[in-house]
């Protein structure tokens, strides 16, 4: 039987202790893959299964087996931190290598006086708390006070706090820091790149042939309003969306309806203006707040 491997830049490293493991007749992807929405293709139909690691399932596809990967952390310690601030109900969310800790961290939280919301968002998330860059369907309806998120780096919380509007904590599982996150400059950044797609006209409308990033009826409609507008719209169809690529396209500006990193993360790396499909709708006047770009 041949096995395809797909690892996140973070484990690639690992490729051999985690591919001898597995036999032989194992091929490794050297593809990107950054989150569960980034299967290879191309490597699933030339194997018998496909290990996908450290992400949690978002396509359903025959031959895909998702392989977990967590994270170990103190939660004493965690907990400790998240005892600092103010608010006594809270909702917890993380990231999937850390979510599995989070049923005893509400424990010790309830212990401390805490009031702890742990529910589970829509089809993308599998797990309790579980958010991703472009879905934190977990905080709907919230009626927590305030959020808390246990995880590396501040994105996903400024992206907690823009979607809720709610106060959101970080606390970092590994050295324990809490940070009070703050959207506003989030929110000016985007405001920004708005601005500079102001009296352009020729817009590239990128879709991602990664399965679980693509949303083409999305960009078809959001053409024909554009084109109804007077906008001169092509949809541009690509695999990891790069300077490199865009470079000769004759467009003023592009719309990202693949992964919303890449809008709001990776934005100062392009040197035109990238903005999310919300933002579009801004821009042409059929909403009138920018949003924050979620695939449900
Ligand atoms: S679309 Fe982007 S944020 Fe969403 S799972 Fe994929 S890589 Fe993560």
């Amino acid at each position: 039987m041949r096995i395809g491997v797909q690892l996140p830049n973070g484990l690639k490293r690992r490729a051999f202790e985690i591919c001898d493991k597995l036999g032989s007749d194992v091929i490794l992807s050297g593809e990107s893959c950054f989150g569960a929405c980034d299967v290879d293709l191309n490597l699933l139909a030339d194997v018998d299964v496909l290990y996908h690691y450290a992400h949690t399932k978002i396509v359903k596809l025959g031959n895909v087996i998702y392989v977990p990967y967590f994270i170990d952390f103190d939660l004493e310690k965690v907990a400790e931190s998240v005892r600092k601030i103010p608010e006594r109900e809270i909702a917890l969310i993380s990231t999937a290598q850390f979510c599995h800790k989070l049923f005893e961290l509400k424990k010790m939280l309830q212990n401390f006086g805490f009031e702890v919301e742990l529910k589970k968002g829509g089809d993308r998330v599998e797990y309790p708390g579980q958010v991703l860059g472009c879905n934190y369907s977990v905080l709907r309806d919230s009626k927590a006070k305030a959020v808390v998120f246990i995880g590396d780096g501040l994105f996903h919380a400024i992206g907690a706090s823009f979607y809720s509007g709610k106060k959101v904590y970080a606390v970092n599982p590994r050295n324990f820091e809490l940070i009070e996150t703050d959207s506003s400059d989030f929110l000016r950044t985007r405001a920004i790149q708005v601005s500079k797609c102001v009296g352009l006209d020729k817009v590239g409308m990128i879709v991602s042939t990664k399965p679980g990033q693509k949303r083409l009826s999305l960009a078809e409609n959001l053409k024909k309003k554009a084109i109804e507008r007077g906008f001169k719209v092509l949809i541009v169809y690509m695999g990891d969306i790069t300077p490199e690529k865009l470079m000769n396209l004759p467009f003023d500006f592009y719309v990202n309806t693949a992964c919303p990193r890449i809008t709001y993360d990776d934005y100062k790396r392009f040197e035109k203006p990238i903005i999310s499909p919300n933002e579009f709708e801004y821009l042409l006047k059929l909403r009138e707040d920018l949003g924050l770009d979620e695939i449900e």
